[in-house]
């Protein structure tokens, strides 16, 4: 049996994966994050436990897969600011419960991509790339069907690319990077003042405002400005990778109705990219809550 832990910012989920499908799951809320190494490790063996006894099942696990934010490198979690989680290797306090069993962890987003690539919508094409919008940007990239992973850092960390020369502060230290213009952290952040609101919102009330502020000019104009934005990120990717599919994940998929017209016109105008290949095809992932438990186990 293989099994998929998906951490998430604020919750840890657990689910025993066959052929790309979650067979049963279990999931708890993260709400202590004060010595944070401990409680993690505990929470995980008790639903793992709850999640074989609940089913009645043997403990016969040959694999357990872990997908979680922030940098991972050498099987360690060197830092999930979100989870207050720095250098801290995982695997090694699970395998002293299940020390015959393999143990892997990956990054989040290419935990997601790999789901996508396989069972989702990039699994015809050869050469693609996975976005993961959300509170940053993460990507992932599969050349010739296989995933490009470089030995040093977890790599493609394509929210990071600058667009915009002295541009915004990102979190990372640089200035203009990508994902400080067009996460949807940023989107969220640009909306608001837009409105001149101060308060912090949730993906839902983003939502509604843009729902109901469809006829607004400056909320018109700044969509726009952020799918300009947008475009220069994914013209360059597409100048350098050629890829035959963009697979959008992550929160970005609610905004689909405000963002992806706009983003195709600013896309398709003249000089926008050097590639005269073929235009990629775009598609939004279809495995939602579900790629990070699947993703985690391939
Ligand atoms: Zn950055």
């Amino acid at each position: 049996m293989k099994i998929g832990i998906d951490l998430g910012g604020s919750h840890v989920a657990v689910g025993i994966v066959e052929n790309g499908k979650i067979q049963k799951h279990l999931e708890k809320d993260i709400v202590e994050k004060r010595q944070i190494e401990n409680v993690l490790v505990e929470d995980i063996l008790n639903l793992i436990k709850a999640l074989l006894d609940n089913n009645k099942l043997e403990e016969n696990i040959e694999k357990i897969g872990i997908s979680a934010p922030g940098i991972i490198h050498n099987d360690t979690i060197v830092k999930a600011s979100n989870l207050n989680l720095y250098n801290f290797n995982l695997i090694s306090k699970l395998k002293e419960n299940y020390p015959k069993t393999e143990i892997n962890i990956r990054n989040d987003g290419k935990c997601a991509a790999v789901a996508e690539k396989k069972y989702g919508s990039m699994q015809n094409y050869s050469d693609c790339i996975f976005m993961n919008i959300g509170t940053g940007i993460g990507g992932a990239v599969f050349l010739n069907y296989k995933l490009l992973e470089p030995k040093k850092s977890s790599g493609f960390e394509i929210g990071h690319m600058v667009i915009q020369k002295d541009g915004k502060l990102c979190t990372c230290g640089k200035k203009g990077c990508f994902e400080a213009y067009c996460s949807i952290k940023a989107l969220k952040n640009q909306v608001l003042e837009v409105l001149g609101k101060e308060e912090n919102i949730t993906g839902k009330e983003l939502w509604n405002l843009l729902k109901y502020n469809d006829k607004n000019e400056k909320i018109e104009n700044l969509l726009d400005e952020y799918a300009e934005n947008l475009a220069t990120g994914i013209s360059n990717l597409i100048d350098i990778f050629e890829p035959e599919i963009i697979c959008f994940g992550g929160s970005f998929i609610h905004y689909e109705l405000w963002i992806m017209e706009r983003l195709m016109k600013k896309l398709q105008e003249p000089n926008r990219m050097f590639s005269r290949s073929k235009f990629p095809q775009m598609s939004m992932a279809v495995l939602k809550n579900e790629a990070g438990i699947i993703g985690a186990v391939e």
